[in-house]
């Protein structure tokens, strides 16, 4: 089983919004919870500070950060028109554009914001973890919808859902 360690952060200009206030906490949920990526062959243990962070390799530590695009896009801006979260897997870091994890710009996915939050974790995690995206031509609604296709911007005929299933597992 791989351990990855992971470090939750919000950008300081967000720190007087109450809304982000929630967000360690929600990251801290999905990743410890049995249906998520824990499920899977992973294992994640939260890192308080920077500081904890200086006793673990690099190699196996993630940054999930909550970012507000206005700032986010200056280092992603090929990324800008779609207002999509980021994954940088070489340097096992995620940007979440903190309007749409405060469901302030809509999305496809057919789900309600908490799990929208859900989903949004399990995938940009899915990409450090190695996982890229899936693009299935026949989806049904009887099957649920696998995490790493880009729900943000669709689910065809699938079966809203925010975790992994065994289409992601491959
Ligand atoms: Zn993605």
């Amino acid at each position: 089983m791989k351990v990855w360690f992971y470090l939750p952060l919000v950008h300081s200009s967000l720190l007087d919004n109450p809304r982000c206030y929630e967000f360690a906490t929600k990251v801290r949920n999905v990743l410890k919870d049995k249906r998520g990526w824990s499920n899977h062959g992973y294992a994640f243990v939260e890192l308080r500070s920077k500081d904890d962070a200086r006793l673990v390799s690099n190699n196996d530590i993630m940054l999930l950060k909550l970012v507000p695009p206005s700032i986010m896009y200056d280092a992603y801006p090929q990324f800008k028109d779609e207002q999509l979260s980021v994954a940088n897997v070489a340097a096992h870091t995620v940007d979440f554009n903190s309007d749409r994890w405060f469901g302030d710009i809509g999305n496809k996915s057919g789900l309600p914001l908490f799990d929208y939050q859900t989903y949004l974790v399990n995938h940009e995690v899915g990409h450090i973890l190695g996982k890229g995206h899936l693009n299935p031509s026949n989806s049904l609604p009887s099957v649920p919808t696998p995490v790493m296709i880009q729900q943000t911007k669709g689910i065809g005929d699938f079966m809203p859902n925010p975790w992994p299933t065994d289409l992601d597992s491959k």
